[in-house]
């Protein structure tokens, strides 16, 4: 159908939500002829230089329908978005993938544990905290130290107290009581690794390689993939983990479970259903880019290889974007900006940095660590 830059732009994919996800699903999708529309409360959202915004909040019936119309399948690239509105679009006759039931989980940290639990995949030990007194119960059972986290609506480590002693329990009601908590055990882990599995329409399913991840202040920081010293056993754990949540929830669509490696064994922190910033190194160093197999998987269409090219590090730009110039000088560097305002906390762009392999990664990756502006530990 012809949409508002009028030419053809068919099939066409509605979004909702048009951060820098959805920008970079149009980036990937626009070569295989896909047209997009995306759905954002913000007239700035920086997917709409890709295709048409309707501006908008997330469970606006009325806007929802209007994003909608003549959409061969609608997704989305927030899982804050309301799984209510994501019903209602599936009520109209559109599919809807991933399936809304993965927003219903991702949204409740205890739902995404209890899940995992009866399928018997490993998670923090954790209860469930609705007043002070089960506070009190809930550092009994699980002990110290422990996360205190709200159950919905946290992210990048926002609606998070930490809990070291007995003393901390007050600070820490203080700072998030009065909406359902969660507390879970601190995890001692050795590293933070996150699995990205896809499955199509027709239940293929493929994973890239895990990725090692590296979080300060909660948020993601710097990803190397494939991760350092992955053994064939580790990626067999994380994809069997991962393939068990993609059948339970009749999934379609990109899945990326972020994970606690303690000595080997993972422990499930968090699903994200949808593309995912540990994915962000596949545009350049992986065969098929997460985002041209998300729209692969809804789209009906067979998925692409998912093996890595080398050896990969991805920085995040948090808070302002380094010198394009210096970051375009170092070898294997890619830099994507999101044409987001710049903003303390705010992820506005990413640098890839692709190599042959783990050795030859270092020295470009010491270059960009070295420039003003980017926070990655040499
Ligand atoms: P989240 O928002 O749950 O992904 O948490 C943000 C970051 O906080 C994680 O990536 C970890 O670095 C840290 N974190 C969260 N939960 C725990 C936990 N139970 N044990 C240890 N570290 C945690």
């Amino acid at each position: 159908m012809p949409d508002a830059q009028g030419g053809r732009s068919e099939p066409l994919v509605a979004v909702l939500g048009g951060g820098q996800l959805g920008r970079m699903l149009a980036l990937a999708g626009i070569p295989l002829g896909i047209g997009f529309r995306f759905l954002d409360p913000s007239p700035d959202a920086t997917a709409g230089a890709l295709g048409l915004l309707v501006v908008g909040a997330l469970g606006d019936e009325t806007a929802l329908a209007h994003v909608v119309e003549g959409a061969a399948v609608v997704t989305y690239e927030w899982e804050g978005v309301p799984s209510d509105g994501a019903r209602f679009v599936a009520s109209t006759g559109t599919p809807v993938l991933p399936p809304p039931v993965a927003l219903d989980v991702a949204q409740d940290r205890v739902w995404e544990k209890e899940l995992c639990r009866r399928l018997g995949i490993g998670t923090p030990d954790f209860a469930m905290v609705d007043d002070r007194a089960e506070l009190e119960h809930a550092v009994k059972e699980v002990g110290l130290p422990a996360v205190l986290k709200t159950r919905r609506g946290g992210y990048d480590g926002k609606g998070q107290a930490a809990l070291h002693e007995p003393g901390d329990v007050e600070r820490a009601w203080s700072q998030l009581g009065g909406v359902p908590l969660v507390l879970e055990s601190h995890v001692p882990f050795d590293r933070e690794l996150s699995v990205l599995a896809v499955r199509g329409r027709d239940r293929a399913t493929t994973c890239w390689p895990l990725v090692e991840n590296h979080h300060d202040g909660g948020i993601l920081r710097h990803s190397l993939a494939p991760a350092p010293g992955l053994t064939e056993r580790l990626q067999a754990t994380a994809e069997r983990l991962v393939g068990q949540l993609l059948d339970e929830l009749e999934y379609v669509g990109v899945l990326a479970v972020e994970l606690f490696d303690v000595h080997g064994e993972l422990l499930v922190n968090e699903l994200a259903p949808r593309v995912h910033n540990s994915g962000h190194w596949t545009i350049e160093g992986a065969v098929t880019s997460q985002f041209e197999n998300h729209l692969r998987a809804i789209l009906g269409w067979p998925l692409g290889s998912t093996t890595a090219i080398g050896a990969n590090a991805m920085v995040n730009c948090v808070g302002a974007l380094p010198d394009p110039g210096a970051v375009l000088a170092i070898p294997g560097a890619h830099l994507h900006d999101y044409a987001k305002a710049p903003r303390p906390g705010r992820k506005v762009g990413h640098v890839t940095i692709t190599a042959a392999d783990a050795d030859e990664l270092r020295a470009p990756v010491a270059r960009l660590a070295g420039l003003p502006g980017v926070d990655v530990p040499a």
